[in-house]
Protein backbone atom coordinates (compact mmCIF):
# COMPACT_ATOMS: atom_id res chain seq x y z
CA UNK A 1 0.00 0.00 0.00
CA UNK A 2 2.79 2.14 -0.17
CA UNK A 3 3.40 3.25 -3.16
CA UNK A 4 1.54 6.33 -4.22
CA UNK A 5 -1.18 6.45 -7.13
CA UNK A 6 -0.81 9.51 -8.75
CA UNK A 7 -2.43 11.89 -11.53
CA UNK A 8 -3.91 11.40 -14.54
CA UNK A 9 -4.00 7.63 -12.91
CA UNK A 10 -7.82 6.67 -13.22
CA UNK A 11 -9.82 5.86 -9.65
CA UNK A 12 -12.93 3.82 -9.47
CA UNK A 13 -15.65 4.48 -7.32
CA UNK A 14 -18.87 1.86 -6.27
CA UNK A 15 -22.15 3.94 -6.11
CA UNK A 16 -22.90 7.13 -8.16
CA UNK A 17 -25.13 9.24 -5.44
CA UNK A 18 -23.98 12.34 -3.99
CA UNK A 19 -21.06 10.88 -2.13
CA UNK A 20 -19.61 9.19 -5.54
CA UNK A 21 -20.14 12.87 -7.15
CA UNK A 22 -18.55 14.72 -4.01
CA UNK A 23 -15.36 11.99 -3.87
CA UNK A 24 -15.63 12.65 -8.08
CA UNK A 25 -15.67 16.81 -7.85
CA UNK A 26 -12.66 15.90 -5.77
CA UNK A 27 -10.52 13.61 -7.52
CA UNK A 28 -10.89 15.57 -10.82
CA UNK A 29 -10.00 18.73 -9.22
CA UNK A 30 -6.79 16.80 -8.41
CA UNK A 31 -6.14 15.83 -11.80
CA UNK A 32 -6.95 12.20 -11.63
CA UNK A 33 -9.78 10.31 -13.74
CA UNK A 34 -12.48 8.38 -12.28
CA UNK A 35 -14.87 5.91 -13.26
CA UNK A 36 -18.23 5.11 -11.61
CA UNK A 37 -20.26 2.11 -11.49
CA UNK A 38 -24.13 2.77 -10.80
CA UNK A 39 -27.41 1.20 -12.67
CA UNK A 40 -28.42 4.87 -12.57
CA UNK A 41 -28.97 6.59 -15.94
CA UNK A 42 -28.91 9.65 -13.95
CA UNK A 43 -26.63 8.84 -10.92
CA UNK A 44 -25.25 12.66 -9.66
CA UNK A 45 -21.73 10.94 -10.00
CA UNK A 46 -21.97 9.15 -13.26
CA UNK A 47 -22.71 12.88 -15.21
CA UNK A 48 -19.50 14.20 -14.06
CA UNK A 49 -17.19 11.27 -14.20
CA UNK A 50 -14.81 10.32 -17.17
CA UNK A 51 -16.48 7.02 -17.26
CA UNK A 52 -19.84 5.82 -16.20
CA UNK A 53 -20.09 2.07 -16.27
CA UNK A 54 -24.10 1.96 -16.45
CA UNK A 55 -24.82 -1.66 -14.94
CA UNK A 56 -25.69 -3.69 -11.74
CA UNK A 57 -22.92 -3.81 -8.60
CA UNK A 58 -22.82 -7.19 -9.50
CA UNK A 59 -22.41 -7.42 -13.05
CA UNK A 60 -19.47 -9.42 -14.00
CA UNK A 61 -18.55 -7.38 -17.70
CA UNK A 62 -18.67 -3.61 -15.50
CA UNK A 63 -16.55 -5.35 -12.83
CA UNK A 64 -13.90 -6.33 -15.02
CA UNK A 65 -13.99 -3.36 -16.62
CA UNK A 66 -12.76 -1.77 -13.50
CA UNK A 67 -10.85 -4.01 -12.53
CA UNK A 68 -8.54 -3.41 -16.00
CA UNK A 69 -8.92 -0.02 -16.12
CA UNK A 70 -9.05 1.62 -12.74
CA UNK A 71 -5.91 1.58 -10.22
CA UNK A 72 -7.79 1.94 -7.42
CA UNK A 73 -11.30 1.44 -6.21
CA UNK A 74 -13.43 3.04 -3.30
CA UNK A 75 -17.09 2.58 -2.51
CA UNK A 76 -19.32 5.40 -1.84
CA UNK A 77 -21.71 2.95 0.33
CA UNK A 78 -21.88 -0.16 2.60
CA UNK A 79 -24.60 -2.14 0.83
CA UNK A 80 -21.75 -3.09 -2.31
CA UNK A 81 -22.27 -7.13 -2.96
CA UNK A 82 -19.41 -8.40 -0.48
CA UNK A 83 -18.37 -10.33 -4.19
CA UNK A 84 -17.55 -7.54 -5.75
CA UNK A 85 -15.50 -6.46 -3.85
CA UNK A 86 -13.76 -9.43 -3.19
CA UNK A 87 -13.35 -10.09 -7.27
CA UNK A 88 -12.41 -6.52 -7.51
CA UNK A 89 -9.30 -7.07 -4.64
CA UNK A 90 -8.10 -10.15 -6.27
CA UNK A 91 -7.44 -7.34 -9.13
CA UNK A 92 -6.90 -3.89 -7.54
CA UNK A 93 -6.58 -1.95 -4.35
CA UNK A 94 -9.65 -1.62 -2.80
CA UNK A 95 -9.98 0.81 0.01
CA UNK A 96 -11.63 0.23 2.79
CA UNK A 97 -11.45 -3.58 2.36
CA UNK A 98 -14.29 -5.91 1.47
CA UNK A 99 -14.23 -7.36 5.26
CA UNK A 100 -14.96 -3.77 6.57
CA UNK A 101 -17.28 -3.17 4.35
CA UNK A 102 -19.38 -6.26 5.22
CA UNK A 103 -18.86 -5.84 8.83
CA UNK A 104 -20.17 -2.17 8.32
CA UNK A 105 -23.43 -3.56 6.86
CA UNK A 106 -24.48 -5.81 8.89
CA UNK A 107 -26.08 -4.38 12.70
CA UNK A 108 -25.51 -7.16 14.50
CA UNK A 109 -21.34 -7.65 13.21
CA UNK A 110 -21.10 -4.46 13.40
CA UNK A 111 -22.27 -4.14 16.90
CA UNK A 112 -20.36 -7.00 18.20
CA UNK A 113 -16.97 -6.28 16.03
CA UNK A 114 -17.07 -2.69 18.36
CA UNK A 115 -17.89 -4.33 21.55
CA UNK A 116 -14.59 -7.22 20.97
CA UNK A 117 -12.51 -3.73 20.22
CA UNK A 118 -13.15 -2.87 23.55
CA UNK A 119 -15.28 -0.23 22.80
CA UNK A 120 -18.91 0.68 23.60
CA UNK A 121 -22.70 0.58 22.16
CA UNK A 122 -26.06 0.69 23.11
CA UNK A 123 -27.03 -2.50 25.53
CA UNK A 124 -28.56 -4.46 22.47
CA UNK A 125 -29.37 -8.09 21.89
CA UNK A 126 -29.36 -9.93 18.16
CA UNK A 127 -32.90 -11.28 17.04
CA UNK A 128 -32.93 -13.75 15.02
CA UNK A 129 -35.91 -15.87 15.32
CA UNK A 130 -39.02 -15.27 16.58
CA UNK A 131 -36.92 -17.88 20.06
CA UNK A 132 -34.68 -14.67 20.49
CA UNK A 133 -38.04 -12.85 21.41
CA UNK A 134 -38.50 -15.38 24.06
CA UNK A 135 -35.56 -14.47 26.68
CA UNK A 136 -36.09 -11.79 29.12
CA UNK A 137 -36.34 -8.62 27.31
CA UNK A 138 -36.84 -6.30 30.20
CA UNK A 139 -33.43 -4.81 30.27
CA UNK A 140 -33.77 -3.53 26.37
CA UNK A 141 -37.18 -1.95 26.56
CA UNK A 142 -38.64 0.56 25.55
CA UNK A 143 -36.30 -0.56 22.86
CA UNK A 144 -35.73 -0.16 18.90
CA UNK A 145 -35.80 -2.92 17.00
CA UNK A 146 -33.59 -2.38 13.99
CA UNK A 147 -33.19 -4.36 10.49
CA UNK A 148 -29.66 -5.64 10.96
CA UNK A 149 -29.15 -5.28 7.13
CA UNK A 150 -30.25 -2.37 4.61
CA UNK A 151 -31.39 0.09 6.99
CA UNK A 152 -31.00 3.69 6.61
CA UNK A 153 -32.35 7.33 7.60
CA UNK A 154 -34.54 5.48 10.45
CA UNK A 155 -35.67 3.49 7.71
CA UNK A 156 -36.37 0.03 8.75
CA UNK A 157 -36.51 0.92 12.58
CA UNK A 158 -39.63 0.60 14.97
CA UNK A 159 -40.33 1.21 18.61
CA UNK A 160 -41.45 -1.29 20.72
CA UNK A 161 -41.88 -1.11 24.50
CA UNK A 162 -43.29 -5.05 25.06
CA UNK A 163 -42.43 -7.85 24.39
CA UNK A 164 -45.32 -8.86 21.95
CA UNK A 165 -44.76 -5.33 20.22
CA UNK A 166 -40.86 -6.54 19.74
CA UNK A 167 -43.18 -9.76 18.20
CA UNK A 168 -45.02 -8.19 15.38
CA UNK A 169 -42.43 -5.84 14.47
CA UNK A 170 -40.34 -8.84 13.87
CA UNK A 171 -42.62 -10.39 11.53
CA UNK A 172 -43.83 -6.93 10.12
CA UNK A 173 -40.25 -7.32 9.11
CA UNK A 174 -40.58 -10.70 7.11
CA UNK A 175 -38.24 -11.92 10.45
CA UNK A 176 -35.11 -10.86 8.55
CA UNK A 177 -32.37 -10.81 11.75
CA UNK A 178 -32.59 -7.22 13.40
CA UNK A 179 -31.30 -6.38 16.29
CA UNK A 180 -32.96 -5.04 19.70
CA UNK A 181 -31.62 -1.83 21.51
CA UNK A 182 -32.94 -0.24 24.42
CA UNK A 183 -33.68 3.24 23.30
CA UNK A 184 -31.40 5.69 25.57
CA UNK A 185 -32.07 9.15 27.03
CA UNK A 186 -29.64 10.76 24.60
CA UNK A 187 -27.92 14.30 25.78
CA UNK A 188 -26.99 14.77 22.26
CA UNK A 189 -24.94 13.06 18.87
CA UNK A 190 -22.07 13.65 17.58
CA UNK A 191 -19.71 12.01 15.02
CA UNK A 192 -15.73 11.74 14.05
CA UNK A 193 -14.50 11.06 10.87
CA UNK A 194 -11.45 9.48 10.72
CA UNK A 195 -8.80 8.85 7.88
CA UNK A 196 -6.40 6.10 7.88
CA UNK A 197 -3.83 5.73 5.39
CA UNK A 198 -2.38 2.10 4.26
CA UNK A 199 0.82 3.35 6.41
CA UNK A 200 -1.22 3.66 9.30
CA UNK A 201 -1.48 7.32 9.59
CA UNK A 202 -4.61 8.44 10.78
CA UNK A 203 -6.07 11.96 11.48
CA UNK A 204 -9.21 12.94 12.52
CA UNK A 205 -11.71 15.68 11.42
CA UNK A 206 -13.51 17.90 14.33
CA UNK A 207 -16.23 16.46 16.54
CA UNK A 208 -19.47 17.91 14.77
CA UNK A 209 -22.75 17.56 17.26
CA UNK A 210 -25.85 16.35 14.81
CA UNK A 211 -29.37 17.11 15.26
CA UNK A 212 -31.58 14.78 13.14
CA UNK A 213 -35.35 14.89 12.08
CA UNK A 214 -37.93 12.38 11.14
CA UNK A 215 -34.69 9.99 11.56
CA UNK A 216 -32.61 11.45 9.20
CA UNK A 217 -29.51 14.36 9.94
CA UNK A 218 -30.79 17.67 9.36
CA UNK A 219 -27.90 19.72 10.98
CA UNK A 220 -24.19 19.41 11.91
CA UNK A 221 -22.69 21.76 14.26
CA UNK A 222 -18.87 22.28 14.42
CA UNK A 223 -17.39 22.50 16.70
CA UNK A 224 -19.81 20.25 18.97
CA UNK A 225 -20.84 21.77 21.96
CA UNK A 226 -19.95 19.27 24.49
CA UNK A 227 -16.97 18.98 27.15
CA UNK A 228 -13.00 18.93 25.56
CA UNK A 229 -13.31 15.88 27.36
CA UNK A 230 -16.05 14.41 25.46
CA UNK A 231 -14.46 15.29 22.26
CA UNK A 232 -11.25 14.28 22.39
CA UNK A 233 -12.74 10.72 23.91
CA UNK A 234 -14.98 10.16 20.81
CA UNK A 235 -11.79 11.30 18.75
CA UNK A 236 -9.59 8.26 21.10
CA UNK A 237 -12.41 5.99 20.19
CA UNK A 238 -13.06 6.41 16.59
CA UNK A 239 -8.94 6.17 16.28
CA UNK A 240 -9.18 2.96 18.08
CA UNK A 241 -11.83 1.57 16.21
CA UNK A 242 -10.15 2.31 12.65
CA UNK A 243 -6.97 0.75 14.33
CA UNK A 244 -8.90 -2.13 15.05
CA UNK A 245 -9.97 -2.60 11.76
CA UNK A 246 -6.70 -1.95 10.21
CA UNK A 247 -8.81 0.98 8.24
CA UNK A 248 -7.44 2.21 4.97
CA UNK A 249 -9.80 4.97 4.03
CA UNK A 250 -12.50 7.28 5.50
CA UNK A 251 -14.29 5.78 8.01
CA UNK A 252 -17.48 7.61 9.82
CA UNK A 253 -18.14 7.17 13.56
CA UNK A 254 -21.63 7.91 14.88
CA UNK A 255 -21.43 8.04 18.65
CA UNK A 256 -24.51 9.14 21.69
CA UNK A 257 -23.83 11.35 24.50
CA UNK A 258 -25.77 10.20 27.44
CA UNK A 259 -25.81 12.33 30.94
CA UNK A 260 -22.46 12.85 32.31
CA UNK A 261 -20.57 12.98 29.00
CA UNK A 262 -20.61 8.73 28.55
CA UNK A 263 -20.04 8.01 25.38
CA UNK A 264 -21.50 4.59 23.47
CA UNK A 265 -20.89 4.37 19.81
CA UNK A 266 -24.12 4.16 17.42
CA UNK A 267 -22.85 2.84 13.96
CA UNK A 268 -20.08 3.20 11.59
CA UNK A 269 -19.87 4.06 7.63
CA UNK A 270 -16.79 2.50 6.02
CA UNK A 271 -17.29 5.83 3.61
CA UNK A 272 -17.60 9.99 3.83
CA UNK A 273 -20.47 11.05 5.71
CA UNK A 274 -23.45 13.35 5.78
CA UNK A 275 -22.20 14.73 9.07
CA UNK A 276 -19.15 15.28 7.13
CA UNK A 277 -19.93 18.10 4.77
CA UNK A 278 -18.89 20.77 6.27
CA UNK A 279 -15.51 19.97 5.24
CA UNK A 280 -16.09 21.11 1.93
CA UNK A 281 -15.57 24.61 3.31
CA UNK A 282 -14.82 24.59 6.55
CA UNK A 283 -11.37 22.44 6.58
CA UNK A 284 -8.21 22.62 4.75
CA UNK A 285 -9.05 19.12 3.19
CA UNK A 286 -12.16 17.60 2.48
CA UNK A 287 -13.53 14.16 3.76
CA UNK A 288 -13.91 13.27 -0.48
CA UNK A 289 -10.28 14.84 -0.64
CA UNK A 290 -9.03 12.35 2.23
CA UNK A 291 -10.70 9.18 0.61
CA UNK A 292 -8.90 10.56 -2.31
CA UNK A 293 -5.56 10.30 -0.96
CA UNK A 294 -6.02 7.38 1.21
CA UNK A 295 -6.84 5.41 -2.04
CA UNK A 296 -4.19 6.52 -3.40
CA UNK A 297 -1.55 5.40 -0.46
CA UNK A 298 -1.05 9.06 0.45
CA UNK A 299 -0.69 10.38 3.74
CA UNK A 300 -4.29 11.89 4.58
CA UNK A 301 -4.04 15.99 4.82
CA UNK A 302 -4.59 18.75 7.89
CA UNK A 303 -8.22 18.41 9.12
CA UNK A 304 -7.32 21.58 11.55
CA UNK A 305 -10.65 23.77 11.09
CA UNK A 306 -10.34 27.23 9.45
CA UNK A 307 -14.15 27.88 11.02
CA UNK A 308 -17.07 27.15 12.87
CA UNK A 309 -19.31 26.06 10.42
CA UNK A 310 -23.09 25.05 10.84
CA UNK A 311 -24.28 22.33 8.13
CA UNK A 312 -27.98 22.37 6.86
CA UNK A 313 -29.61 19.53 4.89
CA UNK A 314 -31.78 19.98 1.73
CA UNK A 315 -34.64 17.61 1.75
CA UNK A 316 -36.71 17.33 -1.29
CA UNK A 317 -39.32 18.11 1.22
CA UNK A 318 -38.66 22.25 -0.11
CA UNK A 319 -39.18 21.99 -3.46
CA UNK A 320 -42.72 22.27 -5.39
CA UNK A 321 -43.46 23.29 -8.28
CA UNK A 322 -40.07 25.28 -8.72
CA UNK A 323 -36.76 25.53 -7.02
CA UNK A 324 -36.25 26.75 -4.10
CA UNK A 325 -35.51 30.54 -4.09
CA UNK A 326 -31.52 29.98 -4.15
CA UNK A 327 -30.77 33.57 -3.95
CA UNK A 328 -31.86 33.71 -0.15
CA UNK A 329 -28.72 31.53 0.03
CA UNK A 330 -26.11 32.88 -2.63
CA UNK A 331 -27.31 36.04 -1.60
CA UNK A 332 -25.28 35.70 1.91
CA UNK A 333 -21.28 35.95 1.38
CA UNK A 334 -20.50 33.76 4.18
CA UNK A 335 -22.90 30.60 2.66
CA UNK A 336 -22.00 27.80 0.53
CA UNK A 337 -24.24 26.05 -1.76
CA UNK A 338 -23.99 22.48 -2.91
CA UNK A 339 -26.66 20.51 -4.82
CA UNK A 340 -26.20 17.38 -6.11
CA UNK A 341 -27.65 17.42 -9.48
CA UNK A 342 -30.93 14.98 -8.64
CA UNK A 343 -33.32 15.19 -11.44
CA UNK A 344 -36.64 14.61 -9.41
CA UNK A 345 -37.49 16.10 -5.52
CA UNK A 346 -38.93 13.75 -3.30
CA UNK A 347 -40.10 13.59 0.43
CA UNK A 348 -37.04 12.95 2.41
CA UNK A 349 -34.45 12.81 -0.25
CA UNK A 350 -31.38 14.46 0.12
CA UNK A 351 -30.97 17.02 -2.64
CA UNK A 352 -28.33 19.16 -1.30
CA UNK A 353 -26.75 21.17 1.82
CA UNK A 354 -25.37 24.84 2.73
CA UNK A 355 -22.62 25.58 4.96
CA UNK A 356 -22.97 28.78 7.32
CA UNK A 357 -19.36 29.91 8.19
CA UNK A 358 -19.10 32.33 10.74
CA UNK A 359 -17.17 33.71 14.27
CA UNK A 360 -18.80 30.86 15.97
CA UNK A 361 -20.97 27.95 16.25
CA UNK A 362 -23.82 29.47 17.60
CA UNK A 363 -23.92 32.91 15.19
CA UNK A 364 -23.45 30.31 12.67
CA UNK A 365 -26.75 28.24 14.09
CA UNK A 366 -28.84 31.29 14.45
CA UNK A 367 -28.25 32.11 10.41
CA UNK A 368 -28.72 28.62 9.27
CA UNK A 369 -32.12 28.28 11.04
CA UNK A 370 -33.43 31.85 9.75
CA UNK A 371 -32.34 30.88 6.30
CA UNK A 372 -33.56 27.49 6.44
CA UNK A 373 -37.60 28.74 7.75
CA UNK A 374 -36.77 31.05 4.68
CA UNK A 375 -36.18 28.78 2.48
CA UNK A 376 -39.74 26.89 2.74
CA UNK A 377 -41.70 29.46 2.24
CA UNK A 378 -43.50 29.88 -0.79
P1 LIG B 1 -29.65 5.00 10.59
O1 LIG B 1 -28.88 3.90 9.94
O2 LIG B 1 -31.02 5.13 10.02
O3 LIG B 1 -28.88 6.29 10.67
P2 LIG B 1 -29.39 4.89 13.49
O4 LIG B 1 -29.23 3.64 14.27
O5 LIG B 1 -28.24 5.81 13.42
O6 LIG B 1 -29.91 4.46 12.05
O7 LIG B 1 -30.66 5.66 14.07
C1 LIG B 1 -31.11 6.91 13.57
C2 LIG B 1 -31.36 7.87 14.70
O8 LIG B 1 -32.36 7.36 15.59
C3 LIG B 1 -30.15 8.11 15.59
O9 LIG B 1 -29.27 9.06 15.03
C4 LIG B 1 -30.83 8.57 16.88
O10 LIG B 1 -31.26 9.92 16.76
C5 LIG B 1 -32.06 7.69 16.95
N1 LIG B 1 -31.74 6.46 17.73
C6 LIG B 1 -31.25 5.31 17.22
N2 LIG B 1 -31.04 4.38 18.18
C7 LIG B 1 -31.40 4.95 19.34
C8 LIG B 1 -31.42 4.50 20.72
N3 LIG B 1 -31.00 3.28 21.04
N4 LIG B 1 -31.88 5.35 21.66
C9 LIG B 1 -32.29 6.60 21.31
N5 LIG B 1 -32.30 7.10 20.04
C10 LIG B 1 -31.86 6.28 19.05
MG1 LIG C 1 -27.27 6.75 11.85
Amino acid sequence: MSQHILPTAMLGILGGGQLGRMFTMSALSMGYRVTVLDPDTESPAGALADVHLCAAFDDPAALQQLADTCVAVTTEFENVPAASMAFLEQHIRVSPSSDAVSIAQDRIREKRFIANAGLQVAPFIAIESLNDLEQDLAGHLPGILKIARLGYDGKGQVQVSSPEQAKAAFLDMDSKPCVLEKKLDLQTEISVIVTRSGSGHSICFPVAENQHAGGILDISIVPARVEASVAGHAREMALQLAESFDYVGVLAVEFFVLDGGELLINEIAPRPHNSGHYTLNATQVSQFDQQVRAMCGLNPGETQLLSPVVMVNLLGDIWGDDEPAWDILLSQPNVHLHLYGKKSARIGRKMGHFNVLAENADTALQQALELKERLKQP
